[in-house]
């Protein structure tokens, strides 16, 4: 029973759902197979009728998607809400601007004409992770559907209902069989579909672990892939910062989805000046957090995804310590049923202590003070990884002079706003490559194709 539902705010568990057989996953694939044949071939109005109608679903019933959510992976349930309109939103931005977004460019050779056309690959491999049970999906589903591809998804194994409402919400607006199909299969099983002649491409969100295992297998067989991984994001503060303004940032930063979040604000560098102001009242803002029921809109914490999930933070947290760093609020488990843990605040972090490079997925913050706005810059640089960042300063050019020199896929200026279906997502070095969002998202799996005409004799 790979696959279970387990309400992490009690540890109870709700529901085991069994791994498919190797021919169940065959006939699976075929289907999906058949259906890119025909759905190729499909007008945009035709493909943007069943995305706009999944969109229009989520919108009317956000509760109904909202609460399995919460159960399953413990997000508060307005941040659930949340996500589950956002996930309304991409799909409905797709379905709108997809034959925009890939309507064909005209070229301008020196002789002839030229253009670019773009058309879809194939049957796409998603796989992805249980932070955002929906919105993950639906920054697959919406772009890779409306290109005219379709989409075989391996969800997280502790998401398992999510994962079969959103099939269940795509054959409800419409999708012919096979268009998207859920899979619980194993890791052996995922692995092996890569060699399959039918899948063209890997589409990932997870792990840095996951990203180099499943990479791999896809390069092997020259298939194009897509990754977006770990973070370790650097929220900036300079001494020109309003405080007020950035500590609701860096608490709301590093907080939301419980800490649980591949572009949340993780290592907090502030400029010596502003250190010790900024210290006191992020802390106090932390403390200040009550653990609850998630499916209670007053809980300001909530469980961590799994009891797993728990467990190896918690590790993450002594091996910092004992290895030099020190624990300024938090660090422990609560007394109290289910997976939920302090905010924790670690100060005195060494490169050569193991935290420094790692990503703490989960209310633990790393703090640096440091000189200027070099060694801020320098310190941010200092990552393994390249997903996003922030940086808090009065002087708006100055902010934009950082982001520039700070090495990753996003930078944000006095605000951690990071995902609009309007912009693209994704990251460099450990981060993984590619985009997902925006034009870019839908541009990672079609064929860019070159037409030229030129009336002149071959060449004697
Ligand atoms: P994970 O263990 O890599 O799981 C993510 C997905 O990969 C799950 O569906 C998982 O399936 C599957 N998976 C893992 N190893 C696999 C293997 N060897 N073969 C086939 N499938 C495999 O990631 P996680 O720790 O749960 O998720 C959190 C990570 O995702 C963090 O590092 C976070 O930063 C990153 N993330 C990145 C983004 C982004 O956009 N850059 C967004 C969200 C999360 P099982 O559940 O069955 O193991």
């Amino acid at each position: 029973m790979a696959y279970q539902s387990l309400n992490p705010a009690t540890g109870k568990l709700v529901k085991s759902f069994p791994e498919i057989t190797d021919a169940e996953f065959e006939a699976k694939i075929a289907i999906a197979a058949t259906c890119y044949a025909t759905w190729r071939h499909k007008p945009y109005t035709e493909r943007a009728a069943i995305m706009s109608r999944a969109a229009a679903i989520l919108a009317a019933r956000v509760d109904e998607f909202a609460q399995p959510m919460t159960v399953e992976m413990g997000k508060r349930i307005n941040e659930a809400r949340g996500e589950v309109e956002f996930s309304s939103r991409i799909l409905a931005y797709y379905a709108k601007n997809a034959e925009k977004f890939l309507a064909p460019v005209k070229l301008h050779p020196t002789i002839g004409d030229a253009h670019m056309e773009s058309s879809p690959i194939g049957v796409i491999f998603a796989v992805e992770p249980w932070n955002f049970p929906y919105y993950q999906l639906a920054r697959v589903a919406g772009p890779h559907l409306m290109a005219g591809n379709v989409l075989l998804v391996k969800h997280a194994s502790c998401v398992p209902q999510c994962a079969i409402l959103f099939e269940k919400l795509m054959i409800e607006a419409g999708a012919p069989a096979g268009l998207y199909t859920n899979l619980l299969i194993s890791h052996a099983q995922s692995d092996g579909i890569l060699d399959d002649p039918r899948i063209k491409g890997l589409a990932l969100t997870g792990s840095v672990a996951a990203g180099r295992s499943l990479a791999a297998r896809a390069g092997k067989n020259l298939k194009v892939s897509s990754m977006e991984l770990g973070g370790s994001d650097a929220f900036i503060v300079l001494e020109d910062a309003d405080l007020e303004h950035t500590v609701k940032w860096a608490v709301w930063g590093r907080m939301y989805n419980t800490g649980q979040t591949c572009c949340a604000a993780k290592r907090f560098i502030v400029v010596e000046s502003l250190a010790d102001e900024f210290l006191a009242k992020f802390t106090a803002a932390l403390k200040a957090l009550q653990p609850g029921d998630p499916m209670d809109e007053k809980t300001t914490l909530g469980p961590l995804s799994t009891e797993a999930a728990l467990i190896d933070l918690l590790a993450q947290v002594d091996e910092a310590v004992a290895k030099g760093a020190k624990l300024l609020l938090g660090g422990k488990r609560i007394d109290r049923p289910g997976s939920y843990m302090e905010p924790s605040i670690l100060t005195d972090i060494k490169p050569d202590n193991p935290a420094f490079r790692k990503e703490f997925f989960g209310p633990v913050a790393l703090f640096f003070r440091v000189r200027d706005e070099d060694a801020a810059i320098a310190l941010a640089n200092d990552s393994d990884f390249g997903l996003g960042g922030s940086v808090f300063t009065q002087d708006e050019a100055r902010g934009k002079r950082v982001a520039t020199r700070v090495e990753t896929g996003m930078m944000f200026i006095n605000n951690i706003s990071w995902s609009d279906a309007e912009l693209p997502f994704g990251g460099i070095k450990d981060s993984g490559y590619g985009r997902e969002l925006g034009d870019m998202g839908i541009q990672e799996f079609v064929n860019k194709k070159l037409v030229r005409t030129a009336h002149i004799e071959a060449p004697a």
